[in-house]
């Protein structure tokens, strides 16, 4: 059996097949309350020849009982061991502040999504205020101020989020305030964030680096010419 996968260190996509995935179910009653129960692990390796890193993770799940064998049920609690989080690899231009507060908050969402929101938060209104270098003010008037410079998509999507259960209301008070928002909505904020960073800083630094390059082929050919141009002097 086959599944497409990306890994979460070198962001490769990739089909894993046997060769690189392994995995082993340990199931267990002894008596609980919840029945007879399977703890799957799994472990897959990236077959980029240039990571070759790992990933493990693990899930419980309930076993149903049907003639003459058991079937797996729902899944009571899954995690990821290594990496912990599904924050993805960032590069290193993106301001280091910045990207702490994304990996801690990818890292707590499934612990807790109240912490996970108020950290991405914070990262959304250190990118505002970075990339935008708008006035600190408060999270919402900071976006607003912003509203002329960003792409009409690009405000929608943080208009989304806004508009989405309880963010939109929290987004004009203090951002140190903790805020009540569930799993979704603290993955909403990660996914807008995640967005953000591809659209302002990975794009503009292509941007330069396409421009960079253009400039060194232009001097190049100027050396070029020049060299061609010499004048020949005659013996
Ligand atoms: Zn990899």
């Amino acid at each position: 059996m086959s599944k497409s996968w990306q890994c979460p260190f070198c962001s490769h996509h990739a089909i894993i097949g046997t060769g690189n995935i392994s995995s082993g179910n340990l199931s267990f009653d002894d008596g609980n309350k919840y029945g007879k129960l399977c703890l799957r692990l799994e472990t897959i390796t990236c077959p980029n020849p240039n990571c070759r890193e790992f990933t493990i993770e693990s899930e419980l799940r309930e076993l149903k009982k049907t003639h003459p064998s058991y079937v797996f049920g729902n899944t009571l609690s899954s995690w990821k061991l290594r990496p912990q989080s599904s924050a993805k690899p960032l590069p290193s231009y993106i301001p280091t502040a910045i990207k702490e507060d994304y990996e801690e908050a990818c890292l707590i969402l499934n612990l807790s999504p109240k912490a996970s929101a108020t950290l991405a938060r914070r990262c959304l209104q250190g990118m505002v205020r970075d990339f935008w270098e708008v006035k600190p003010q408060n999270l919402a008037k900071e976006i607003e101020s912003i509203k002329d410079e960003v792409e009409p998509d690009t405000w929608e999507a943080i208009d989304v989020v806004r508009k989405i259960g309880n963010i939109g209301a929290h987004m004009e008070r203090d951002i140190d305030q903790i805020i009540e928002v569930d799993e979704n909505e603290a993955g909403l904020l990660i996914g807008l964030i995640e967005m953000l960073i591809e659209e302002w800083y990975i794009s503009r630094y292509n941007r330069q680096q396409r421009l960079e390059n253009m400039k060194q082929l232009g001097q190049d050919k100027d050396i070029q010419r020049r060299m061609k141009v010499k004048p020949v002097t005659l013996e």
